[in-house]
Formats: structure tokens, sequence, C-alpha cells
């Protein structure tokens, strides 16, 4: 795995050299407003870009028929709200030229929506402030995106033969779990011998974890009654009150027990937080002058590697349980609870591992600072390739803030060096012919 420095150094240039076409790129896919969903658009530029690096290009959307029977997959509230018709992934295979490992470099198309009135500019169109690029998707991902085109035309340009092939995706629908993207792109048969997701972890840092993440749903019985003769019902909004409680309970608990450095290693203010639980909806009631007969609580909860989906999934109906038990209408009319949505498992790439290991030399080389092994706080596509696969799955991606925000950016230099990285572990981890 000998790669000269001319080489590098040939391909840098060319990096450089194509510095206002990867932002004009950039800026091109944040116009396509791909919010979950609505992905058609951004998927037309992105097959159109890998047609010009001169890739056959695969188009297909994804089949819940299939998917339904794996265990990676859940229901997700896209699927649910508008289905995967007119959703296509968008694969493409560059061969090398010889036997070298093969790497899937994969971004998803998708963003989340926006508040208009918060930002200080058009969230779809892409704002050049000196160094900072902002706009939705400018950092998640789609910045990183763009990177990784560019990493692949710099190498084209600099005549770099590689030796192992090169697997181009872009996928649909991370934002609400992944798996009519990535997971459909591995089940169609794009398993690289490890896989490269620009996420925005801000290089030298690298993404070696995810968090696992579920939404649940409680339903709260009650017994509607007139006000008046309140006596006659039983306030569901009480007793979901203390369903509440515990469950906040159980999330201090769970916080005092569980512990993973590398998720709060670039981000000290989670320390302490690395798993949550979250209710974030309580829907119930009628009218001011009726008893509330039903509630219903929704939350997530998300935690770093260490627990599987079943054992958190246990505390939980174990949290409700023990409420129950101890009152006595909630004892003869139990809560109800389903999972629905988010059911994602928590992954973990060994640091070991060759993939961590060429992306954190290829970071701190281009950035000239020391990087960190990270992640674990946040559910993400990585986990498919390893948890179903066991491809291992790393995140190098470039600076950003305000991801799921307003004002989301990145920056200029962090793009470039992200690009550069990139072309260094597609070369160190492909091989390089004759070189
Ligand atoms: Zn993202």
């Amino acid at each position: 795995m000998t790669v000269s420095n001319q080489t590098v150094q040939a391909v840098d240039t060319e990096i450089e050299r194509l510095e206002e076409s990867m932002i004009q790129f950039l800026s091109t896919l944040v116009e396509k407003r791909t919010v979950t969903g609505n992905e058609r658009a951004g998927q037309e530029v992105m097959a159109n870009k890998f047609e010009s690096l001169g890739a056959a290009v695969d188009r297909w959307e994804p089949n819940p028929e299939r998917l339904r029977g794996h265990s990676g997959y859940f229901e997700t509230s896209t699927f649910e709200e508008v289905g995967y018709g007119g959703r296509p992934n968008v694969g493409a295979r560059l061969d090398g030229v010889g036997e070298g490992n093969s790497l899937g470099l994969s971004g998803h198309i998708d963003v989340v929506s926006v508040t208009e009135r918060e930002w200080d500019s058009d969230p779809w169109t892409l704002v050049r402030d000196d160094d900072r690029l902002i706009g939705r998707g400018s950092c998640d991902m789609k910045g990183g995106i763009a990177a990784y085109v560019t990493a692949v035309e710099a190498l084209q340009a600099a005549n770099v033969d590689l030796e192992g092939d090169l697997v181009l995706q872009s996928t649909i629908e991370e934002e609400a779990g992944g798996v009519g993207g990535v997971l459909s792109a591995l089940e169609r048969g794009y398993r690289p011998d490890a896989a490269v997701i620009p996420e925005p972890l801000d290089i030298p840092h690298i993404g070696t974890a995810s968090a696992g993440v579920m939404y649940f749903r409680i339903t709260v019985p009650g017994r509607t009654a007139h006000a008046g003769r309140a006596y006659a019902g039983v306030n569901a909004l009480d007793k979901a009150v203390l369903l509440l409680q515990s469950l906040n309970d159980l999330d201090e608990t769970r916080k005092g027990r569980i512990d993973y450095p590398r998720a709060y290693r670039a981000d000290r203010r989670l320390e302490g937080h690395v798993t949550n639980l979250n209710i974030g909806v309580i829907d119930g009631g009628e009218w001011p002058s009726t008893v509330p007969g039903e509630v219903t609580l929704e939350g997530r909860i998300g935690w770093p590697p260490g627990e599987t989906r079943e054992q958190v999934r246990k505390e939980i109906r174990r949290t409700i349980s023990n409420v129950a038990t101890r009152d006595e209408w909630l004892a003869e009319h139990p809560p109800e609870l389903s999972w629905f949505g988010w059911q994602a498992e928590p992954h973990e790439v060994p640091l070991d591992s060759r993939i961590a290991r060429v992306s954190k030399t290829a970071a701190e080389d281009v950035t000239g600072n020391e990087g960190q092994f990270v992640g674990g706080h946040a559910g993400m596509d990585e986990r498919f390739y390893k948890n179903y696969y066991d491809i291992n799955a790393v995140s190098v991606g470039p600076y950003g803030e305000n991801l799921h925000g307003p004002n989301e950016h990145t920056t200029v230099t962090s793009l470039t060096d992200t690009a550069k990285t990139l072309a260094r572990i597609i070369m160190y981890y492909c091989g390089v012919a004759s070189d």
C-alpha cells in the first residue's frame, strides 16, 4: 500500500483546481430541495454526475416486500406517508484495474425541512460568506457528497489507476432511518470491502460508531366523565404523568449507569448524556369540561453501543409495568406500548480495522491536526454495513454547524480538506497500480 508523494501531490493539485466546480455542484444540490420523501430531483443530478465519471448508472426504487423480512428493517415514517414510488436510489461502480480492495462511497441525498423565518438567507440557495457556505444540506450532507465526487474527479484527472473497485451511491431517507436507502443498496448487492460515508463529523475526527434509536408510543387509558362529576371518571392525563415521571427517572438512572467516551470526545457537553430518553409528544383529551379518557405519549430513546434493541425495550417495558402494578386503575387497565418509526441498533467499528486506521492517517495528514475516533451519539446509516453484512463503515466528513437548524453551514476549507482526505483513503485502501 505505498502511494508516492508525487501522486498524492498531483491529486491535491487537481482538487484545488476543482474547488470552484465542487462549490457549484454543492450549490446545484442545495437548490433541489430534497426533503426526505422528495429526493428525486437531487438523484437526477447525482445520476448525471456518476455518468460523467464514466460509470454505468443503476437507478432503483426500494422494494418494501423484499426488505420486510430483514432484521434491519422497520417501516420508516416517510414510507408510511408517501411510499417508495418516485424515490430512486442511485448506484454506480467504477472498476479498478487490479485485485485491490473495493471501497464504497455513500451519501444520503435527503435533508430535513426548514423553518424559513429562522434563516438569515434563503435556505435553498447556497450562500458563500467568506469561507462559509450556508444552505440546507450544506454540511448534512451534500457538502460531503460534493467532496467525494470531487475526490473521484481529481483521481481521474491525475490519471490515477486504482487497483480495487469504487462503489458510488446516493441514497434516500437517511433522516427517517435509511431503510429504503443504504439497506436497500446492500440488499441490491452493493457490498464493498469497506465503506466511507462523508457525514459532517469534522475531520480529522473519524466516526466509528452510531447510536441505537427507537421511537415508541404509549396509549394510556382512562374513563371519560363530566368534569362536574369527575368521581365517575378516571383522568388519563394524570395516569400519563405517572408514566412520564417514571420514564424520566429511568432516563436519569441510565445516564448514571451508561458511559461511552467516543460519544463526547469531540464535544464534552455530551458527557453524562450519551443515552437519552425524550417524551416528545403528548396527545389526549377532548374538552375542558370532560375528564380525558385516553392520552398518548410518544417518545424516543437513543443509546450508545453496549446494549441491544431488545435489552433497551425490556427496560422500558419493565418501567411501564412497574407503574401499572402500583396504580389500581392501571393494574386493571394496563397502558399499551408499541414501537414505530426508527428502530435502529447501535453499531461500532473496530478501531484497529484497516479502514478506520487509513482514514485517521489520511485526515491527520491533510489537516495537520490529531484526530479522535468519535461517534455513538446519533443513529447513522453506517450501522447497516456493520451489523448485517460485517462491512466496516466509517464517517469521514467536513466541519458542520447548525445541522437540522437555521443557517446550516460548512466551510470551503473543510470541504477541500475532506476531498483531499477521501482521495487519500481511496488510494491507500484500494491501492494504486504501478505507482
Ligand atoms: Zn446526515
